[in-house]
């Protein structure tokens, strides 16, 4: 497999950085938290796949919906007037327990295309207000909205950028609220109010008349799990009101039940104009995302002269299996999977905050079942581990030998985001092998 894989599967983060050398590592099944792969050796599933697989691994009642659903009518399109019961009942779903009036729900097939859909959505709804002129969209440095080409625009990190001419001159960015690393120091407020200024400073460097919209991560996901401080987001909230601006809120990686709620923005108590889901909301069973539109964008659409302008669709919108799928992981969040997710991300962090102590270890930062900690080679000077030695892809090899699958993000951020079914035993050897890896990597 792994000669074959060499020969001929693609894939474009490793290939082409030489870590195809090494060679691919191949699972072969799964249950509960558990992976193993085709040699039979277990791993605790510390990343839930690529933070998607929220429910766990091997669930019966997941795999029946989707057998029944293929058996009854595997495929409808949601693209013209036509429709399938799962994809209509899953919007309603989860159009009933949004923030908000967040209620019209679009479909997509995973988390690039429903952020390339929302851009879309916002010129149609300037179109219908008859401003098209605001055309220009902000988004946080060290975001991350996808890899298609609009989406990698909105996203921050420069590897998907490159040769393409991107961002987009209608793309801007701001510093992030990055904490642990950041010029207005680590005071909550000196951040909170540092944000607010740049992102007023930005709209009106524009001019507010051409700003659309501001995308943001409620916890920036793939920049190193970047959490902001309490009433971070509203305050942001709070500039966007008042300049007129959209807000749409990237929930692809923290919503469904990651920082414990179902969506993170609840967290704030905020409502934004959009919310971009994926992930989760399938639990990686099957592939599918969500777009979240509020009444008003959608009445203003709907009404207007934007809805005659609408050509946007994908042929696996709303697909029925998914949906099918995306019910019965709903059921399961309600069912005990939230809770749980509740008190084992109580536990990461307190095991994770226990492994300040370590030489290696300058910051851990997260909220529930969604972490990262920061490896540094001097912690008073916050010296980050040199990129050279490349010690992601060893320490990854490091703690998968040991037992566990963590994203090792460069320059030595470890990520964490365990399926939320995790147990006491499961959220426990997670911090014991991340600390055996640790001393493995200090030696
Ligand atoms: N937005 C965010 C916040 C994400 O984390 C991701 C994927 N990691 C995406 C969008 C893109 O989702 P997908 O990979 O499903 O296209």
């Amino acid at each position: 497999l792994i000669e074959l894989d060499r020969a001929h599967l693609i894939h474009p983060v490793a290939s082409y950085r030489g870590h195809e050398k090494l060679g691919v590592r191949v699972l072969k099944s799964a249950k509960g938290a558990t992976v193993t792969d085709m040699t039979g050796h277990q791993m605790i599933d510390g990343f839930a796949g690529l933070w998607c697989v929220n429910a766990g691994y091997g669930h019966e009642s997941i795999v029946e919906a989707a057998a029944k659903q293929m058996r009854e009518l595997p495929y409808a399109t949601g693209y013209f007037s036509l429709g399938s019961e799962p994809a209509i009942r899953l919007a309603s779903e989860l159009a009933d327990r949004a923030p908000g009036d967040l209620n019209h729900i679009y479909f997509t097939l995973g988390g690039s295309d429903a952020v390339d859909s929302t851009v879309r959505f916002i010129r149609y709804y300037y179109h219908s207000l008859g401003t098209p002129e605001k055309d220009q969209f902000i988004s946080l440095e060290q975001g991350y909205h996808g890899s298609s080409t609009v989406g990698a625009g909105l996203t921050a990190l420069p590897v998907f950028h490159a040769g393409f001419g991107l961002p987009f001159d209608w793309q801007h960015k701001i510093p992030s609220h990055y904490a642990y690393r950041n010029p207005a120091g680590t005071d909550p407020q000196a951040i909170i109010a540092s944000s607010v200024a740049v992102l007023k400073a930005k709209i009106e460097e524009i001019g507010a008349e051409h700003v659309a919209a501001f995308y943001v991560e409620p916890i920036q996901g793939s920049g190193g799990v970047l959490v902001p401080p309490t009433g971070w987001l509203k305050a942001m909230h709070e500039v966007c009101k008042q300049y007129d601006v959209l807000l749409v809120a990237d929930e692809v990686i923290t919503g469904f039940g990651r920082t414990g709620p179902l969506f993170a923005c609840s967290d704030d108590d905020v409502v934004p104009d959009f919310m971009t889901t994926a992930k989760g909301l399938t639990s990686g069973y099957v592939p599918m995302g969500a777009v979240f539109m509020s009444d008003k964008v959608y009445n203003t659409i709907a009404d207007g002269a934007g809805a005659a302008a609408i050509g946007h669709g994908y042929t696996y919108s709303a697909h029925p299996v998914s949906a099918a799928v995306g019910l019965e992981v709903l059921r399961l969040y309600e069912n005990g999977l939230l809770e749980n997710g509740v008190k084992a991300g109580a536990r990461l962090m307190a095991g994770l905050e226990s492994l300040k102590d370590h030489p290696l270890v300058g910051d851990v930062r997260g909220r529930g079942m969604l972490a990262a900690i920061e490896l540094v080679t001097d912690k008073q000077k916050k010296t980050p581990l040199p990129a050279a030695a490349d010690p992601s892809r060893r320490i990854f090899d490091r703690a998968w030998d040991n037992g566990l699958v963590i994203r090792a993000f460069g320059n030595g951020v470890l990520g964490y985001a365990p399926p939320l079914c995790c147990t006491e035993s499961d959220i426990d050897a997670i911090i014991e092998r991340t600390r055996l890896t640790l001393d493995q990597t200090l030696n």
